[in-house]
């Protein structure tokens, strides 16, 4: 029987490096659905190629241009948000949640009701909804498995281990475009620039993100809501070389890494193959790289986003969800040249120091409603701080 697998945002980088690796071995898979945002083009390609059952276009411009491209495929086509109970009825094998921010959520939680394994590379819906997302995964009984490079590492080397049996854990940031950078000119920094990632190659929030670090401040978060281990434990580091993604001193003494090429299709083929991929492909370790490899503390002046982590911990638990969304709303900006580079950082710092925004970070969610509700707080309130 072949594997029945859905990937939510097909057209993204790493929506793209899974249906490559599916292409190696399509007498194991059939697609049961893509989506997408806009890319219509990319996603009626997908769909003929892969013979997808399903394919949903987030924006409904698209809708009845596609339907007429694929009239002569099997193809069902859909549109905007739509629940994955009524289109999918037997529970598929597998999903691959990959759209970027918190867009990510909907289709997550839908996904969560219909997939045996669910990978999650879309880091902002764990930040912002990892209780119920958790819960969900508990009632549904749904396998959940990190995709994000650090977190895939620090999930196969922990797995057998609780809290008790961890000292520290170093996440490694490769320190992004401007890692030699003097201060003074990461001020001019362009869009062009700043989404070009020395070692990978991502899709443009996530390319920001890295090279002011706020993917860091993140994935902090993502792991403390991942892992059962005790926030003050994390550290970053960085590494420019990506080639070691994270290292964890045990008890014990033994200090573990895990170290592999910069190439997402690694985790994410093993969250396909149960941690069994073929990749032997790779003849040799590489030596050189091994002799090379380098690490250094945060220059803090120059990445104030860490900052932001020690603040965030010191009020209330809505913080990452406000924080996320403001800084979506600033790359948004910044990518459409309204904002400079340091205008991002800058204008975060500024948020989780009002008085305000502390008040409502205490406030609790209960539910998907009311992550959104503090989500476009957050969005407007950043408008009126972000120097414009
Ligand atoms: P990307 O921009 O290349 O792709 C995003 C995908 O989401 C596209 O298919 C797009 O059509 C879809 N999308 C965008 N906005 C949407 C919306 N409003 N509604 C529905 N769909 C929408 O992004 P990416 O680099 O592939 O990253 C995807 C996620 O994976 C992000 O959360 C990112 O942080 C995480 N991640 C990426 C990498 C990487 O190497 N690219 C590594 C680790 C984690
Ligand atoms: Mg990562």
């Amino acid at each position: 029987m072949k594997k029945r697998i859905i990937i939510l945002g097909s057209t993204g980088s790493i929506g793209s490096s899974t249906l490559n690796i599916l292409e190696r071995d399509l007498s194991n898979f059939s697609i049961t659905l893509l989506t997408a945002n806009k890319n219509y083009k990319k996603l009626i390609k997908q769909a003929k190629k892969f013979n997808a059952e399903n394919i949903i276009i987030k924006d409904k411009k698209y809708f009845k241009y596609i339907k007429n491209e694929l009239r002569n495929y099997k193809t069902k086509v859909y549109c905007g948000n739509i629940s994955l109970k009524k289109i999918i009825k037997k529970k598929v094998d597998y999903t691959i949640s990959a759209i970027v921010g918190i867009a990510g959520l909907y289709y997550t939680i839908e996904a969560l009701k219909i997939t045996k394994i669910l990978a999650i590379a879309n880091k902002e819906s764990i930040v912002c909804a990892w209780n119920i997302i958790y819960n969900l995964s508990l009632k549904y009984k749904t396998k959940i498995l990190p995709v994000d490079s650090e977190h895939f590492s620090i999930f196969n080397l922990t797995k057998d281990f609780s809290d008790n049996d961890i000292e520290e854990i170093l996440i490694t940031a490769s320190g992004g475009p401007f890692l030699d950078t003097p201060l003074n000119k990461l001020k001019s920094i362009t869009p062009t620039q700043a989404t070009k990632h020395p070692n990978w190659k991502m899709g443009k929030k996530i390319s920001i993100d890295s090279a002011n670090l706020m993917n860091k401040f993140f994935e902090l978060i993502e792991a403390t809501k991942l892992f059962n281990i005790n926030p003050k434990k994390y550290k970053i580091i960085i590494h420019p070389q990506s080639y070691v993604h994270s290292i964890i001193r045990f008890k014990n003494g033994l200090i573990k890494m895990i170290l592999y090429n910069t190439d997402m299709e690694i985790p994410i083929s093993n969250t396909i193959y149960g941690f069994k991929s073929d990749f032997s492909n790779i003849k040799n370790i590489n030596v050189e790289k091994l002799n090379q490899l380098t690490f250094k503390k945060v220059n803090i002046k120059k990445f104030p986003s860490i900052k932001l982590l020690n603040k965030c911990f010191k009020i209330g638990k809505l913080a990452p969800i406000m924080i996320n969304a403001a800084n979506e709303e600033l790359v948004s900006l910044f990518l459409k040249n309204k904002i400079k580079f340091l205008d991002i950082v800058n204008s975060l710092l500024k948020l989780v120091d009002d008085k305000e925004f502390k008040k409502v970070s205490y406030k609790k969610v209960k539910n998907v409603d009311d992550i959104y509700l503090y989500d476009n707080w957050a969005r407007l309130k950043i408008h009126n701080i972000s120097v414009k």
